[in-house]
């Protein structure tokens, strides 16, 4: 088969591999139908985060199973199944509590901007949809293998509730998403930061009601004018940067709710600073598997379309021009097709 390997910053090459095979009985190995790029394999292609090795790269993906390993009992040859960036049991201590990020058993899915995908636990991992999805149908589900479930967990952690006041930080893919979880929500306020005129225009659609475009200190205190001059009840933080993190601190409000879900880079928090905010923190990876089934048929039913955050797509031979596009910010998401 053909996949997707880093050899270094910069380098992302398409190239031929030995098709992924049962390693363990309870594996399956799936047909790839739509993956993607994430900001996060940002990291490691603009050599923030080191490559040592030549790395298989991708984490989203959606597809139709092809074989699975003896021990597997629920998921089938044929059905069409998304899963998390993180393989887990769904049966451990941790998974039952709903963070199956942090499965006992976890292990990282790798390898997905390719034709075929080896993904482990898949009893626990996969989620199968009600039937062959239609086309248009396709993108929107592929956000759920992780944008979409993390920025519904930013707006879960954040405890966003109905008629609340909600900040996003962060305009890619997630931070979209986000806006979309914080509607579906309730939220009656979605403020969205950003400084980017298309995806301000895509988060107006998906239902931020207002746009700020200032960052730092300047951002903050417009955000706390907007909302009655005390700050929000939920801020979604969905970048990462200590920027962006400082910024969600202090825009929440005394008692009110970070959600955190961007990988952080150079983040460290200042313990007096934090102490007097009165905040709550809640964030890491988002437990995707947890929402799998309920944003699966909140898809399937028309009520989202997260797909929308797919600005550009491109034939899979074509993914390094992907990175390249998302680096330089001309696309928010690409969406790649074996
Ligand atoms: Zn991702
Ligand atoms: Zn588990």
């Amino acid at each position: 088969m053909q996949g997707t390997i880093l050899h270094g910053p910069g380098d992302v090459r398409f190239e031929e591999l030995p098709d992924p095979k049962i390693l363990k009985p309870t594996d399956a190995i799936i047909q790839i139908k739509a993956t993607c790029v994430c900001g996060s394999d940002l990291w490691s292609y603009r050599g923030v985060d080191t490559v040592t090795q030549p790395t298989p790269m991708g984490h989203e993906y959606c597809g139709i199973v092809q074989e699975v390993g003896s021990e597997v009992k629920s998921i089938r040859p044929g059905q069409f199944v998304i899963g998390s960036f993180f393989a887990s049991d769904n049966t451990c201590i941790i998974c039952k509590q709903g963070y199956q990020s942090s499965c006992i058993n976890r292990e990282p899915v790798v390898g997905a901007q390719a034709s075929y995908l080896r993904v482990p636990l898949a009893d626990g991992t996969l989620v199968p949809t009600p039937g062959y999805p239609s086309q248009e149908l396709i993108p929107s589900l592929l956000t759920l293998s992780d944008v979409m479930g993390t920025g519904w967990f930013a707006a879960d952690a954040a405890n966003v509730k109905p008629n609340s006041t909600v900040v996003v930080v962060g305009d890619g893919a997630v931070g979209l998403c986000a806006v979309i979880a914080a509607k579906q929500m309730g939220a009656d306020r979605i403020v969205i930061m950003s400084q980017n005129p298309n995806r301000q225009k895509v988060a107006l659609e998906l239902g931020a009601t207002d746009v700020i475009t200032e960052r730092g200190a300047v951002g903050v205190s417009h955000a706390k004018e907007l909302l009655n001059g005390i700050g929000a009840d939920s801020v979604l933080e969905c970048v990462g940067t200590l920027e962006a993190m400082m910024q969600a601190v202090q825009i929440a409000r005394p008692g009110g709710y970070v959600g955190f879900v961007g990988v952080p880079h150079g983040i460290e928090l200042n313990g007096l600073e934090l102490f007097f905010s009165q905040i709550h923190l809640h964030g890491g990876p988002a437990p995707v598997r947890r929402y799998l089934p309920m944003l699966i048929d909140l898809v399937w039913n028309g009520k989202i379309n997260p797909g929308k955050v797919f600005d550009m797509q491109l034939p899979l031979y074509q993914v390094a021009e992907a990175y390249k596009a998302m680096s330089e910010r001309r696309a928010i998401k690409v969406l790649l097709t074996p």
